[in-house]
């Protein structure tokens, strides 16, 4: 009997071996291709000798030093690389071990901020229907994701939510991408009159929406009305790229691609690529400063921020994406491996959107294409799907059905960035085959 606790108690899963390029192997030797970098987390595939040779040279200097103490070399490295390649005006860094863990010290922050600024009445957060921002508990106070808030209410930090950028679900019937961004955007605005906004402390949205949705962007210009709405209010910007971050979507940021920048950015998954366990979040000189020229200590932190080898790695991750052209390979591998999901599912009678940007692709599962009916949760087609697929060698991001009865499932594509051309048509061939047993 395994003494280990896993996420479903009732699971009995195959115990992983090793890990090369884009495979990973279990215990028995069968290889899975590696189809969604675990939530896409790894970026590098695995075995990537300059990441872990980083890892190990690192590690023969130092186990730990506390950061009350000490800054690192890596992590100093680390914090100027990111800060150079960061959007806007983003100019400190905090590490942390995780997603949850930024965006819970971004809530943090942003509160503190206001305490500073004497806004104290500054405490609410609006983030959008059907999101998800981590677990810990005020990461899933922000997140709109009601079957796993629900059984934990009441939480701590009050948040509403608003409706989601989801074109495919969203926009009406003659209604234009430009107008239906607006529309959606605009929901802000008036959530925070509502509220009152001297309340308003944040708004929190991933740019391009990973889990719960499947790789859904934005439309164009709904970002750019986000952040006029949140600077015409005084209300601070909290993107969540711990999913859509490092290259993932094409740019190094997604937001790029949006052309606007945040005062909070959170990212994780893709920094440590998945070779140690790091997450960083990054906020203006204006919010930093506010704290240094006031009470002097952020009111947060744990054991491990900062840890010299998780730095490291992150520094190894993040060079290799830049140094190597990564983006480049993301940008062109990403577009083939969508022309080959059109070639394949693009008349699929239950295949009805293949959308996403970069190696971040997602699918949409429907009963009917025609009125984009999902299929009802009981025949828990996601369930199905993940067995399909994971029985034929291929690890993907299958979710829904649960998510809130208001949208069905869909699978989540997020390759490594090393994947080749010949792997693409083996990822797209795996799909079909599982797809066929399911569908
Ligand atoms: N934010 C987003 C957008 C995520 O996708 C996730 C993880 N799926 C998190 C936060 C939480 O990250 P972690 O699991 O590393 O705590």
């Amino acid at each position: 009997m395994s003494h280990v606790f896993p996420r479903h108690t009732k699971s009995n899963l195959p115990t992983i071996a090793s890990g090369q390029g884009c495979y990973l192997i279990d215990s028995t030797g069968k290889q899975y291709f590696d189809g969604s970098g675990g939530a896409a987390v790894s970026c590098l595939g695995h075995g990537d000798k300059v990441v872990t040779e980083a890892i190990k040279s690192q590690l023969d200097k130092v186990a730990y030093a506390h950061t009350s103490f000490f800054t690192s070399e890596p992590a100093e490295q680390l914090a100027d690389f990111l800060i150079d390649h960061a959007p806007g005006d983003l100019d400190r860094v905090y590490f942390v071990s995780g997603g949850s863990e930024a965006v819970e010290a971004s809530l943090k922050l942003a509160r503190q901020y206001f305490l500073e600024i004497g806004q104290a009445s500054r405490h609410r957060v609006i983030a959008r229907r059907q999101s998800y921002h981590g677990n810990t508990l005020g990461a899933l106070a922000a997140g709109g994701n009601l079957w796993r808030r629900e059984p934990f209410s009441p939480l701590m930090i009050e948040t509403s939510h608003i409706s989601p950028c989801y074109e495919y679900r969203g926009r009406t019937e003659g209604e234009s991408a430009t107008d239906y961004g607006l529309r959606v955007a605009n929901e802000l605005e008036a959530e925070i009159l509502r509220l009152g906004p001297e309340s308003v402390m944040a708004f929190v949205a991933e740019p391009v929406v990973g889990a719960t949705l499947g790789a859904v962007p934005p439309v164009e210009g709904y970002f750019k009305r986000i952040r006029k709405i949140c600077d015409q209010y005084g209300i601070l910007l909290i993107l969540d790229e711990v999913m859509c971050g490092m290259g993932r979507t094409g740019t190094l940021y997604a937001c790029e691609q949006d052309g606007i920048a945040p005062d909070i950015m959170t990212i994780a998954k893709g920094l440590g690529a998945g070779y140690q366990p790091i997450g960083a979040m990054l906020c203006t000189s204006g919010i930093y400063d506010a704290i240094e020229n006031g009470s002097g200590f952020f009111q947060h932190g744990h054991t491990y921020i900062g840890h010299p080898t998780a730095c490291a790695a992150g520094l190894a991750v993040a060079t290799s994406i830049v140094d190597r052209d990564l983006l480049s390979a993301v940008n062109s591998m990403g577009e083939k491996l969508k022309a080959e999901l059109n070639r394949q599912f693009g008349q699929h009678p239950h295949i009805s959107d293949i959308r996403g940007r970069g190696l971040f692709l997602g699918l949409e599962i429907v009963e009917d294409r025609g009125s984009k009916k999902p299929f009802s949760p009981d025949r828990q087609i996601n369930k199905k799907l993940k067995k399909a697929t994971f029985d034929a060698g291929l690890i993907c991001y299958p979710m829904g059905g649960t998510i809130d009865g208001q949208n069905g499932d869909h699978i989540l594509l997020a390759p490594p960035f090393i994947i080749s051309d010949s792997q693409i048509d083996e990822v797209v061939g795996k799909l079909n085959n599982a797809i066929k047993d399911v569908l």
